[in-house]
């Protein structure tokens, strides 16, 4: 019997760098030192951790595979819109996400703010309600990439159900 539901995982981590913009799911934050993610795309780590994790529910590889970084259509992408088009390629292969749980690994500034934002553009993006997408906040308490502000983590969940 083949499995009706299915749950995939994503990671992704980009490094913090002055001149670049700070976005997670679509939504621009100020660091309170001017940084932000540095990348081929807009570096939208949440995101691509969401990408990831409903590629990999559907069985459909990784982001790399997809969008590759030496393919400069992608340069300074909206991850929104790559999401998106990740979307239309699960439905294709007869899958349809249903539920993502995230986290973001990161010191400064918090997320507390804008989570109603950023999950409102995640649903949107993913076809699902707002409740349907959770994101939580974490820190790298100082230690780490992440404590030493090099860089900010991101991790996801995507659960899909079979339509075909
Ligand atoms: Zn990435």
């Amino acid at each position: 019997m083949s499995t009706d539901t299915r749950t995939g995982i994503g990671w992704d981590s980009h490094r913090l760098t002055a001149g670049r913009d700070l976005i997670l799911a679509g939504v621009s934050f100020t660091h309170p030192d001017g940084l932000g993610l540095d990348g081929h795309s807009d570096a939208d780590v949440l995101t691509h951790a969401v990408m990831d994790a409903l590629l990999g529910a559907a069985g459909l590889g990784d982001i790399g595979q997809h969008f590759p970084d030496g393919d400069g259509a992608y340069a300074g992408a909206d991850s929104l819109a790559l999401l998106r088009l990740c979307v239309e390629r699960v439905t294709e292969a007869g899958w349809r996400p249903v539920f993502a749980d995230t986290t973001v690994v990161m010191e400064r500034p918090k997320l507390a703010g804008a989570r109603a934002e950023m999950r409102g553009k995640l649903a949107a993006a993913l076809g699902v309600a707002e409740d349907e997408v959770n994101i939580k906040a974490s820190t790298g308490e100082g230690i780490g990439f992440v404590g030493r502000e090099e860089g900010v983590a991101a991790l996801a969940t995507v659960t899909v159900v079979r339509v075909a």
